[in-house]
This record gives structure tokens, C-alpha cells and sequence, in this order.
């Protein structure tokens, strides 16, 4: 067994990587950029090297920086985790060439996947189906078309360097077939630097299907079963699953030995994923699922694979390394019970899954998962690396049970003030077709709107946080009129007034002005806020530091008691707003004049406007 291991990766993966290593006493070395000084892959490593500035590719894609850092700690071996380097053949030669072993496959087989033509004409001959389609051995724009019209529509033309889910069109007819060839030649060219493109039939009902496979060094293969990932946003995987919903025995043997076929084919060593594609119309059946592509490396969602067949695939990762043989046999693996995972993301699902940055003041997640993460409470989510920050995973002895504790783990979920993609996962999981186990790759495209978790949390919820901060002993909350009813809250900065049960009069609640309550984060279904008790009356805050009175909330003005150019003293009554069904009286903040005065009685003024301008006497 290896001695030492540098990791060529950060966040979650890097974090995976070396609690595997410690287990088996093996001496980790990270690698970070500037923006990852403080990360927690660095912190848990033995040793740690800086390899440069925060953009990856002055940092974790400068394969000469990473050798020379394994050099220089002494590290034996490398692993690349997943992304970055994982999957670049003439890095992985590098590091054979330093004298240093490479945690993956050879670099031939991680060639012969490398591009999509290829490995498609490769499969072809060792016997596995391919998407029904033309390979483009001729690139011209009026014989690829012949092709499409030969295959029938709708196809997909697909850059045979793509990856990622890029240089990818689907043309649904003849007429639209040129310029979509057009655009994805040029999207071709620019992200992959090769524009030749291939075209598939296009699949309907598509699921993805895809099974683990480890190869050793002895020429040895095994699958560990399949996992399902069609929960899928613009092609990128949101939920994975293993096993496959409705995967019967006879269709999983096909799928599976299917797969051991293309591993040997490319001479496999190590982890690797087989990806397929089914058309689901009539269920998943063996004659309808077709190698797409290999992932010649481990994936995001291995951890799946783990929970149902209790291995450790980056100990397996480690021994065949090593050189030794694989851990298990192939009868010696079985499936036990059924697991999913979530892939949570530092991003906002209510502004186009826009990535959130920033100071993570915030962040737990719920119990009875398994959670991978690179991340603690205080970390910052930089804007450098991919936004997510946990993969939360469940297993269950049965679908049902690992669905409903992932949603209660993200449910229970706290992220703050960074936004996070839970609650777009647990109305995931929720979903019908979730709940059926009947997901294509194509749900969140049509249905992607009503997952959008709402804007704020449910009056419920509101009331119960509202009557826990009314009950604060010290909280500071004067009872204008017992028995108690409403709150007053900011919620996430937008102010309302809560009601909450127990009580039936009409007179609200304010903080008081010497005290005001602490913020408290309230959290709903993997939604998270800022609930800020809120004073309304006296002297507002806006008027504190410059005169400036502006509407505390929307309401309408029902006494104006000043006018233009009168004198004041402080705390002389200024303005009567009512809102929310209450009146909130605007004072002086100090002794003055009234230089501007906006407000009408009987007008209905914004949040923030400007009702009246004091300005301080000499
Ligand atoms: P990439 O290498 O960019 O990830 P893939 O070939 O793995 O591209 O395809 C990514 C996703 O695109 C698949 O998971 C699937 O959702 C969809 N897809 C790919 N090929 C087809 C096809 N022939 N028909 C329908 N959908 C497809």
C-alpha cells in the first residue's frame, strides 16, 4: 500500500479523498490556490502546498506546479479527484514520467474515451450498442444532413470533444438542421478547440443510466451496479440514485455486462463510469439502452455506489494503485437497499440559479445522512471554483425511506446569508414523477418553474417565529394592548406585520425602541431568512444620521402635522403613517427646520420615500 498521496483537487473530493487515506495511515499532502489558504482540505491534510493564485488555471490546472509539489513533500502517488486534471491524459503521463504513481487509469484508455467519435466506433467493435447515429466520418454540412434525414427527427448533434454538457443541439426538423450545425460547430471550435461534430438519434423519454466499474492491474474487471442520474438541469446532473428505478434483474445484467465489456476494451484500470442512455417510453428495457460515453475517472456521485454495496471505492482506488488486485470479487458484490443524493449549490433558484458568494455566516444541514462537504460554518464560497458545497446523500432499505430522509435533511437545512439550492431539492423530491421513480432527463425543463421554492415562508411559519420572539422574556417587546397579536418583522429586509394565534386584538406588537430583539434566522423547507423584529414607531432609523424621513413601509399618510420651513424640537411629531393596520408616527430626530416636505394627507406612499427633510439647527 502507498505510504503518501498529494491531491490534486479542493473542496468535498479533497476532503473525501484524505478521510479515506487517514483511515488506511497513508500521509496526505494538498495542494490550494490563494483563495483556498483557509479551506478545510488544507487544514485536514498532514502538509499543505501553495500552488498559486486563485483562477484554476493559474492554480489547480498548472499540472508542473503540482508535480513539483508532490516532489518536494516527497508524496508517492497522486490522485486528481474529479474535474481539473482528472481526465487529462498528458498530465496523468506526466506524473508516470516524474517516477510518481497516477491514481487512475493508463493514459492510453483515458485517450481512447477522450473523444466521443472514437470511443463510440470503439464500442461499436467490441460488441456494445451505441446511440443509434453517424460517427462523421464526412464533416460536410450537406452530408451530415443526409445522415439526419436518414436517422429521422429529432436528432442531437453532439462536438465530438464536448464534455460538460457543451457543444450539444437538438433539431427537431430539416429546415432547422443547418443553422443549428452552424452554432455548434462554432461553440465546438471556441470551448473544445475542435469543431468536428457527430449526430444521434435523438432519444425520447431519455434516462441516464450509468454503472460503476473498477478495473486492476491484473486485467481483472467488475461492475459495482448502476446508478440512475436523469434528474438533470440543462444536461448536468442535479440527483443521482443507485439502483435504478424499475431496473429489472435480466435488463441490469445486460447494462452491466455491457459495461465490463467497454472497461476491458480500453484496457481499464481503476475507477470508471460507463454512461448510457435509455429510451424509457415502455420502462428500461435491455434493447433500448446505448453507450453514450466513459468517464474515465471517480465521479461526483460515486458516494451512492458506496452506500449500496458498502465499499469504499477510493480505498479501491488506493489498493489498485498500489498494485494490488481488487478488493472483491464480482459474486462477492451485491446490492443492499437503495440510496440517493442531493447535490447542494451556493446558488439562488429564484434568479436563474444565479451562483451566491460569499461568507457562509450559516450552514447545517439536517441529521441521518451522509454528508460531503469542504466546507464549515464561517467559510467563504469564492466565486473562483464550482458553487457546490455539499453532497448530501441518504440510504434506505427501501427507495422510500432514503427519499423522504434526504428531503428531511435538506429540509432542516440552514444556509445563510448565502443562498443555497435546498429547497429546490426537497420540491425535487417531492415531484411526482421523483416520488414514481419515472424522472427523465427532461423534468426540470418542463417543470423547472414550480420547483422554484417561494419568495417567503408560509404564514405558518411566520406566526410560530413571530409568537416565539413576542415571548422572549428580554426581548424587549412592549404590549401596546393585551392580549398580544402582531409582530412586527422584517423579513429578509422586506417589512410586514405577523400575526400569530392566541389572541384577539387587533393592536399590534413593536419592539421596544431600547431594546430590540436579535435577528433570528428562520428556516422552511431548505429555504432560510432573516427575521429582524422591527420598531416602527418613534424615531425611524433612516432619520437618525441625516434628517432624511422616508416611509418605513407601504401605507398611506394620515396626518401631517408641519409645514414647509417650520421650526422643530426633537422628537416633535413630524408625519402619521398608517400601515399594516396600524399608525406609525414620524418625529424630529433632533432640533431643526423642515427644509423639504413630500407628504399629503389621504396619499399612499412607497417603502422608503421621502415624506420630510429636517435640517439640524445652527
Ligand atoms: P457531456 O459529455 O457534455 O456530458 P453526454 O454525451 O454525456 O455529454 O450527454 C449529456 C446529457 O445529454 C445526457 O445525460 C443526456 O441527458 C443528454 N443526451 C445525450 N445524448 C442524448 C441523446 N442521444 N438523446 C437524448 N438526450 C441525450
Amino acid at each position: 500500500m502507498l505510504k503518501s498521496l498529494l491531491i490534486a483537487n479542493r473542496g468535498e473530493i479533497a476532503c473525501r479523498i484524505i478521510r479515506t487515506a487517514r483511515r488506511l495511515g497513508i500521509r496526505t499532502v494538498a495542494v490550494y490556490s490563494d483563495a483556498d489558504a483557509r479551506a478545510l482540505h488544507v487544514r485536514q491534510a498532514d502538509e499543505a502546498v501553495h500552488i498559486g493564485p486563485s483562477p484554476a488555471r493559474e492554480s489547480y490546472l498548472v499540472g508542473d506546479k503540482i508535480i513539483a509539489a508532490a516532489k518536494q513533500t516527497g508524496a508517492e502517488a497522486i490522485h486528481p479527484g474529479y474535474g481539473f486534471l482528472s481526465e487529462n491524459a498528458d498530465f496523468a503521463q506526466a506524473v508516470i514520467d516524474a517516477g510518481l504513481i497516477w491514481v487512475g487509469p493508463k493514459p492510453h484508455s483515458i485517450r481512447a474515451m477522450g473523444l466521443k467519435d472514437a470511443a463510440k466506433k470503439l464500442m461499436q467493435e467490441a460488441g456494445v450498442p451505441t446511440t443509434p447515429g453517424y460517427l462523421g466520418e464526412d464533416q460536410s454540412p450537406e452530408h451530415l444532413k443526409a445522415e439526419a434525414d436518414a436517422i429521422g427527427y429529432p436528432v442531437l448533434i453532439k462536438a465530438v470533444a464536448g464534455g460538460g454538457g457543451k457543444g450539444m443541439r437538438r433539431v427537431d426538423a430539416p429546415e432547422d438542421f443547418a443553422d443549428a450545425l452552424t452554432s455548434c460547430k462554432r461553440e465546438a471550435a471556441s470551448s473544445f478547440g475542435d469543431d468536428r461534430v457527430l449526430i444521434e438519434k435523438y432519444i425520447l423519454s431519455p434516462r441516464h443510466i450509468e454503472v460503476q466499474v473498477f478495473g486492476d492491474s491484473l486485467g481483472q474487471v467488475v461492475h459495482l451496479f448502476e446508478r440512475d442520474c436523469s434528474l438533470q438541469r440543462r444536461h448536468q446532473k442535479v440527483m443521482e440514485e443507485a439502483p435504478a428505478p424499475g431496473m429489472d434483474a435480466a435488463t441490469r445484467e445486460a447494462v452491466c455486462a455491457a459495461a465490463v465489456k467497454a472497461a476491458k476494451a480500453v484496457d481499464y484500470e481503476g475507477a470508471g463510469t460507463i454512461e448510457f442512455i435509455a429510451d424509457a417510453s415502455e420502462g428500461l428495457r435491455a434493447d433500448r439502452i446505448w453507450f453514450m460515453e466513459m468517464n474515465t475517472r471517480l465521479q461526483v456521485e460515486h458516494p451512492v455506489t458506496e452506500e449500496i454495496t458498502g465499499q469504499d471505492l477510493v480505498e479501491w482506488q488506493l489498493r489498485v494503485a498500489s498494485g494490488e488486485p481488487l478488493p472483491k470479487r464480482q459474486d462477492e458484490l451485491s446490492i443492499n437497499g437503495w440510496a440517493i443524493e442531493a447535490r447542494l449549490y451556493a446558488e439562488d433558484p429564484a434568479k436563474g440559479f444565479l451562483p451566491s458568494i460569499g461568507k457562509l455566516e450559516a450552514f447545517m444541514l439536517g441529521e441521518g445522512v451522509r454528508i460531503d462537504t469542504g466546507v464549515t460554518e464561517g467559510a467563504e464560497v469564492s466565486p473562483f471554483y464550482d458553487p457546490m458545497i455539499a453532497k448530501v446523500i441518504a440510504h434506505g432499505a427501501a427507495r422510500e425511506e432514503a427519499r423522504l430522509d434526504l428531503a428531511e435533511a435538506l429540509d432542516e437545512s440552514i444556509v445563510w446569508p448565502v443562498r443555497s439550492n435546498a429547497g429546490f431539492l426537497v420540491r425535487a423530491l417531492e415531484h411526482p414523477d421523483f416520488v414514481a421513480g419515472t424522472v427523465d432527463t427532461g423534468l426540470i425543463g418542463r417543470d423547472g418553474e414550480a420547483l422554484i421554492p417561494p419568495a417567503m415562508p408560509s404564514d405558518e411559519a411566520l406566526a410560530d417565529v413571530a409568537a416565539a420572539l413576542a415571548e422572549q422574556p428580554l426581548a424587549g417587546f412592549r404590549l401596546n394592548a393585551a392580549p398580544r397579536r402582531m409582530v412586527l418583522l422584517a423579513v429578509n429586509d422586506q417589512k410586514m406585520a405577523v400575526a400569530f394565534p392566541g389572541s384577539d386584538s387587533d393592536d399590534p406588537l413593536v419592539a421596544d425602541e431600547h431594546a430590540v430583539p436579535e435577528p433570528v434566522l428562520l428556516s422552511e423547507e431548505g429555504q432560510t431568512w432573516l427575521v429582524q423584529p422591527y420598531r416602527a414607531s418613534g424615531t425611524h432609523a433612516g432619520a437618525a444620521g441625516d434628517g432624511a424621513i422616508t416611509s418605513p413601509m407601504p401605507g398611506r399618510i394620515i396626518a401631517v402635522e408641519v409645514t414647509s420651513g417650520a421650526s422643530v424640537t426633537k422628537g416633535q411629531k413630524l408625519v402619521t403613517l398608517e400601515a399594516m393596520k396600524m399608525e406609525h408616527t414620524l418625529t424630529a430626530p433632533f432640533d431643526g427646520t423642515i427644509t423639504e416636505l413630500n407628504a399629503t394627507p389621504g396619499a399612499q406612499v412607497s417603502e422608503g420615500t421621502l415624506l420630510v427633510r429636517v435640517e439640524a439647527a445652527e
